[in-house]
């Protein structure tokens, strides 16, 4: 989609630092790092969130959940642990209307759901 970040991101309109890229997603630091490893992990077809899915994604999307342990391993964060975390609509605070996975690691987290 043309106005959507992430898109831009994919099609590197944007610069980002990608640290993970196959033919279905996309790997790249948070801009605002929360934890000392913090990475969003997106499927590069625009899909804006949890709630626009279906049964067409399920293969990227099992793609992408398979790609989530590859990204922690190279982060360096795999055997010490992370947090994955996607947020849905107004209440959950979610900022970009593309679906993204948090990998945040690197650092004890609490267990504080907000
Ligand atoms: P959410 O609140 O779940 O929608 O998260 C959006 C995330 O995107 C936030 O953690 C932002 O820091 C991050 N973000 C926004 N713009 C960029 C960018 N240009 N490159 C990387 N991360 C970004």
């Amino acid at each position: 989609m043309d106005n959507c970040l992430f898109c831009r991101i994919v099609s590197r309109e944007i610069p980002s630092r990608i640290v993970y890229e196959d033919e279905l997603v996309l790997g790249f630091c948070d801009i605002a790092p929360k934890a000392p490893v913090h990475v969003l992990v997106i499927p590069k077809t625009h899909v804006a969130s949890l709630n626009d899915l279906g049964k067409e994604h399920e293969g990227i999307m099992a793609h992408l959940t398979l790609a989530i342990p590859q990204v922690a391993e190279k982060m360096g964060i795999k055997d010490s642990g992370y947090r994955v975390v996607v947020n849905c609509g107004k209440d959950s605070g979610q900022e970009v209307a593309h679906l993204h996975y948090h990998i945040l690691g690197g650092r004890a987290m609490e267990n504080n759901f907000g």
